[in-house]
């Protein structure tokens, strides 16, 4: 069973991973080099589908709710498991109760727990929020060692021209460039940049409350940091836009002043696909099933929707398989 993944995004190799785990002989086809038009490449990589739940519809937290132990069933040893922090400057403690209102699967923690959780945080926070069962990994590690992975089991990697023809089934996973080709799908732009700096040290996502523009921060090690991320209604792709820069950069030094001192090393803009109600879907069109809309959620949702769709190539063997002859 030859099966082509078109898009090496994090839809596309979960995917291409379950197809090969479940037998078949896969390809992937992608028409960029080292991950450089993948909004997966400027994620998070926050598995946080308690937190999600406070913007998401009830669906993000039950099929993300096992994200973590998928992942660990993928890449053993990526997760991280230590949660997720959820703070609001001092002034805006109204901005946690309503976040708490709207989430499940936390605890409120004072400041000596927001002290021995984030230690670098010491004296900063009074109250916060903080959801034990989150996770988050790091997506650029993470596609590099899938693609690694799923090349050395014998998965092939194609850039040049693909023939649909040659294939039995075709898994479309690729992501906003489907955005011309569908009326439902729609763009949203997020806005992202590493800061690095030794003088702060995170274990966990800490997200900042904020009532006009809200922010987290990933650890990534080593002093390196994601912040993130804007949520602007457009497909435009381009650079980052000072007033976000400006915006991203203040939140950061609401979280720590020591941020004013750390090296901007690199800012992006992504497009996250998304459907009119910010669900996944996978679809079929013929013989090519489509896994997309995967919006804020790649990372948490990539693993149930390539289940999702393996299922459904193989229950259309099985039916075949079982059809009485004529
Ligand atoms: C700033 C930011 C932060 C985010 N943070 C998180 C987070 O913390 N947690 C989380 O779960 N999600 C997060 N997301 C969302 C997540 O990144 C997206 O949902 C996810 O990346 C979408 O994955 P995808 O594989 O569908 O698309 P992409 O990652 O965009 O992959 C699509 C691929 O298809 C390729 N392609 C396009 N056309 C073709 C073609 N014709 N043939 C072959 N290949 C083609 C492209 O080059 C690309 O590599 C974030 C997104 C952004 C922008």
């Amino acid at each position: 069973m030859r099966i082509l993944v078109k898009g090496a995004g994090v839809a596309g190799l979960t995917v291409a991973h379950e197809l090969y785990a479940r037998g078949a002989e896969v390809t992937v086809f992608e028409t960029s080099r080292n991950f450089s038009r993948a909004a997966s490449w400027l994620a998070g990589g926050m598995l946080a589908p308690w937190c999600e739940r406070e913007s998401a519809d009830a669906a993000v937290l039950e099929r993300g709710r096992d994200a973590a132990d998928r992942w660990e069933a993928i890449l053993p040893g990526r997760i991280v498991r230590n949660g997720t922090l959820v703070l609001a400057p001092n002034r805006d403690r109204q901005e946690l109760r309503r976040f708490a209102d709207r989430t499940t699967g936390y605890r409120w923690v004072d400041e000596h727990e927001i002290a021995t959780l984030e230690p670098s945080l010491a004296g900063r926070f009074r109250h916060g929020l903080f959801f034990p069962q989150e996770a988050h990994l790091n997506p650029r590690e993470v596609l590099h060692s899938l693609r690694d992975d799923l090349s050395a089991k014998g998965v092939i990697f194609a850039d040049g021209i693909a023939d649909d023809g040659e294939f039995a089934d075709i898994v479309d996973c690729t992501g906003a460039a489907r955005i011309r080709l569908s009326r439902e799908l729609r763009g949203v732009r997020g806005e992202m940049l590493y800061l690095q700096t030794q003088e702060i040290a995170l274990s966990r996502p800490v997200r900042l409350l904020h009532p006009r523009f809200p922010v987290y921060i990933v650890p990534r090690g080593d002093g390196l940091f994601m912040v993130g991320a804007t949520m602007i209604e457009t497909e435009f792709g381009g650079a980052i836009t000072a007033r976000s820069l400006m915006e991203l950069l203040n939140a950061a030094y609401a979280l720590h002043p020591a941020f004013a001192d750390a090296a901007v090393v690199e800012t992006g803009a992504g497009v996250r696909p998304a459907f009119p109600d910010n669900l996944p879907r996978v679809m079929q069109e013929g013989k090519t099933i489509l896994i997309n809309g995967l919006y804020r959620h790649g990372f948490l949702l990539a693993p149930a929707m390539a289940a999702e769709a393996a299922s459904l190539i193989f229950s259309r063997y099985d039916s075949n398989r079982n059809r009485p002859c004529a």
